[in-house]
C-alpha cells in the first residue's frame, strides 16, 4: 500500500470573484456603453460605464471619509437610476454592504429593517424625503442620511441630511478597488415578510458574480453588448434580479426608468432608447399592455422580456407574443436565491413539437440554470417523481442560495442541505417546473389540493377580466373551496355566472370555483404580488352559495373528494396531494 498522495493542485490564478470587477470590466472594455436614466429631477441623464465607475470610486472615497468600515451596511431607498448604480459598486467595492431597502413597505417595517441591518448611512432619492423624516427618529443608530441630488435639489426636511453630489465633488476618484475575500458580504436584501418580520438574505461577492454569469447565459436572460436593457423590476427588489451586475458583465446598454412605471412612460422610454430587452413582474406588463391597446401602438425594438416574481398568466404571454411580437421568458426565483432559479426556454427537441405543446411548456416556470438544483418532496420528505402530476414542496440548493438568514445564525432553514422555498410545484419529465402555489395559499378541498394560480390564469384569460385572485373560502363540507375575486377591464361586462361558466371543461369538475366576487382593485404587496392574506381576511365571512346549500343538506361531515369526479375532465388534471399545508 502506498501512502495517500496530496491532491495535485491546479496552477491557475486565484483571482477572487468581486462585484467591483464587474464595473471595472465594463469601464475598461465597454467604456462608452451607455447608462440612461429618467431622473427624479424630470430630465433624461445619459453617461457611460466609464463615468459610472469613476463616480462609484468617488462614492467609495466619500463613504470611507465618513468613517464607514468594510463589513458595515449602507442602505439605499431609491428608484432605478444611475446614482443607485453607483451605490451598487461604490458601497460594495471597498467591502461595505449595499443594503437595498424597499421604499414601498410601511415606514414601521422599513425602520425595523434598517435597525435590524444596523445600517450606518442611508442614501435616498428625494421622492422619499417625507419618508426619511418619518424614519429618522425611529432609527437612532443611522449616522447620516444622504440625499441623492445636488445642492439645487436638496429637499426641505426636518432631518439634517448630507447632499450626495457635494460629497462626491470633493473626492478625486483616484482609488484602486481593494482585493477582498470573495466570500465577504456584498449585498443585503430583505424578504417582503407578508407574515412575521422580514428576513435578510446576505449575498457574497462570489455569489453575486456567479449569479451575474448565470443571468447572462443564452438560456437565461441572454444578455449581450448588443442589447439595450430596461429593468422595470426595481433595484430595491432582489437587486433587480441581478441586472445591475449582469449588465456591466456584458457591456449591455442600461435604461433605468426612475419612478414613472406607468404604461405610457415605459413605452416612450423603450421606444426612445431602442430597448431590446426588459424584465419585470406581471402587474407592470399588464399596465403596459393596457396603454398600448388604448393608444394603438406597437414596439419597434423590444424583442423579449423576462416576466417573474408572480405567475405570468398564459393569456398575457400569448398577447405579448402574438399581438406584439415580444418573446416572454417566464422565470421563477426568490430573494433567498439572488433570485434566479428557473427560466422557460425550449431546447432543440422541444422546439420541434406541435405549437400547443411548446406553449404549454413555455407557460411553466421552466428549467433550472446551471448552479441551481431543485427537487419536490412529499410529507415524508421523500423526493417526488418528475411526472408533471405529483406536487410537493419545492427545495433548492446552489452557490447563490442562502445558507441561513442574516442575524439568525443560530438556526438554519435548510433541510438536509436544501433550502425549502415555501412554494408548491410539479416538475415534468422535461424538467420544467410549474409553481402551483405558495404553500400557504393552496386551497385544501376535501383533503385534496387545488392550485389557486391555475384558476387565476383561467380567469384572466376571459376577455373581460383584467386581474383575478383565487383564495380559499370556508366550506362546511369540503373545508375550503375556491373563490375568485376579479377586476373587470375598464368598460367590460361579464356576470358572475358567465365567468363561472368560463371554467367549464378547462379544469376537473372539483376544481371549478364556487363563487365570483367583482372588486375595483386587488391589493398588492410592496413587490407587486397579490396580497392574498389581506383578501382572505376581507372575505373571511363570505358565504359561498354552495356552502349554504351544503349546510342545509349535510350539516356536518366533510367528504373525501377523491371519490368524486376525480377522473373527469382535462386541463389541470389529476393532481395528487403530496405535502401537508404549512403555515
Ligand atoms: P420574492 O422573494 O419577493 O422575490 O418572492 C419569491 C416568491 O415569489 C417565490 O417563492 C414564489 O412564491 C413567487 N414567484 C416568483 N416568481 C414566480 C413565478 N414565475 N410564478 C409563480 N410564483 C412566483
Amino acid at each position: 500500500m502506498t501512502a495517500p498522495t496530496a491532491p495535485l493542485l491546479g496552477q491557475m490564478m486565484d483571482v477572487p470573484l468581486l462585484v467591483s470587477s464587474l464595473i471595472a470590466h465594463a469601464a475598461r472594455h465597454h467604456g462608452s456603453a451607455q447608462i440612461v436614466s429618467r431622473r427624479i429631477e424630470g430630465d433624461i441623464h445619459r453617461y457611460t460605464y466609464r463615468e459610472c465607475e469613476a463616480r462609484s470610486k468617488q462614492l467609495a472615497q466619500a463613504l470611507i471619509a465618513l468613517g464607514v468600515e468594510p463589513g458595515e451596511r449602507v442602505a439605499t431607498l431609491a428608484w432605478n437610476g444611475y446614482r443607485h448604480m453607483e451605490a451598487y459598486f461604490g458601497v460594495t467595492g471597498f467591502g461595505a454592504v449595499c443594503h437595498t431597502v424597499n421604499p414601498r413597505l410601511f415606514p414601521e417595517q422599513i425602520a425595523w429593517i434598517v435597525n435590524h441591518a444596523d445600517d450606518r448611512y442611508v442614501l435616498f432619492d428625494t421622492t422619499f424625503a417625507a419618508l426619511v423624516d418619518a424614519l429618522a427618529p425611529q432609527c437612532p443608530r443611522v449616522r447620516g442620511w444622504i440625499a441623492l441630488c445636488d445642492e439645487a435639489h436638496r429637499p426641505a426636511m426636518r432631518t439634517p441630511v448630507l447632499c450626495y453630489e457635494t460629497l462626491l465633488a470633493v473626492q478625486d476618484g483616484v482609488f484602486d478597488w481593494p482585493l477582498l475575500d470573495e466570500r465577504s458580504a456584498s449585498n443585503l436584501c430583505y424578504t417582503s415578510g407578508t407574515t412575521g418580520n422580514p428576513k435578510g438574505a446576505l449575498y457574497t461577492h462570489r455569489s453575486s458574480v456567479l449569479h451575474a454569469y448565470a443571468a447572462s447565459l443564452p438560456d437565461s436572460i441572454a444578455l449581450s453588448a448588443r442589447d439595450a436593457l430596461l429593468p422595470v423590476v426595481p433595484m430595491f427588489h432582489v437587486n433587480a434580479w441581478g441586472i445591475p451586475h449582469a449588465a456591466p458583465l456584458n457591456g449591455t446598454k442600461l435604461v433605468l426608468p426612475g419612478k414613472d412605471l406607468d404604461g405610457q412612460s415605459l413605452y416612450e422610454l423603450m421606444e426612445a432608447e431602442g430597448v431590446t430587452c426588459s424584465a419585470g413582474v406581471p402587474t407592470v406588463w399588464l399596465g403596459l399592455l393596457t396603454y398600448m391597446r388604448e393608444a394603438g401602438v406597437k414596439f419597434s425594438t423590444l424583442n423579449r422580456t423576462v416576466i417573474g416574481g408572480s405567475a405570468c398568466p398564459p393569456a398575457m404571454l400569448r398577447t405579448y407574443e402574438d399581438d406584439y411580437g415580444v418573446q416572454v421568458i417566464h422565470a421563477w426565483g426568490m430573494t433567498e436565491m439572488s433570485p434566479l432559479g428557473t427560466l422557460a426556454k425550449l431546447n432543440w427537441e422541444q422546439a420541434q413539437r406541435p405549437l400547443a405543446e411548446q406553449r404549454a411548456l413555455l407557460e411553466k416556470q421552466g428549467r433550472v440554470i446551471f448552479g441551481v438544483d431543485m427537487k419536490i418532496v412529499g410529507d415524508d420528505g421523500r423526493e417526488l417523481p418528475w411526472d408533471g402530476v405529483a406536487f410537493g414542496d419545492l427545495h433548492v440548493r446552489g452557490p447563490w442560495v442562502i445558507d441561513r438568514y442574516y442575524r439568525q445564525e443560530a438556526g438554519t432553514p435548510l433541510i438536509d442541505g436544501w433550502f425549502p422555498t415555501g412554494d408548491v410545484a410539479t416538475i415534468d419529465p422535461d424538467g420544467f417546473l410549474h409553481i402551483t402555489d405558495r404553500s400557504k395559499d393552496v386551497i385544501k378541498s376535501g383533503g385534496e389540493w387545488i392550485s389557486s394560480i391555475d384558476l387565476e390564469n383561467i380567469a384572466v384569460a376571459h376577455p373581460a377580466i383584467a386581474e383575478a385572485a383565487c383564495i380559499a373560502c370556508a366550506h362546511p363540507r369540503w373545508t375550503e373551496r375556491p373563490l375568485i375575486v376579479a377586476v373587470k377591464k375598464p368598460g367590460a361586462q361579464v356576470s358572475r355566472e358567465e365567468l363561472l361558466a368560463f371554467f367549464d371543461g378547462k379544469v376537473v369538475k372539483w376544481w371549478l370555483p364556487d363563487d365570483v366576487v367583482f372588486v375595483d382593485e386587488l391589493p398588492h404587496t410592496a413587490t407587486g404580488k397579490l396580497q392574498k392574506l389581506k383578501l382572505r381576511e376581507r372575505f373571511r365571512d363570505h358565504v359561498l352559495p354552495t356552502a349554504l346549500a351544503a349546510a342545509e343538506q349535510c350539516p356536518m361531515e366533510p367528504l373525501d373528494l377523491r371519490t368524486n369526479d376525480r377522473d373527469e375532465g382535462a386541463g389541470a388534471a389529476d393532481h395528487v396531494k403530496s405535502a401537508a399545508l404549512r403555515d
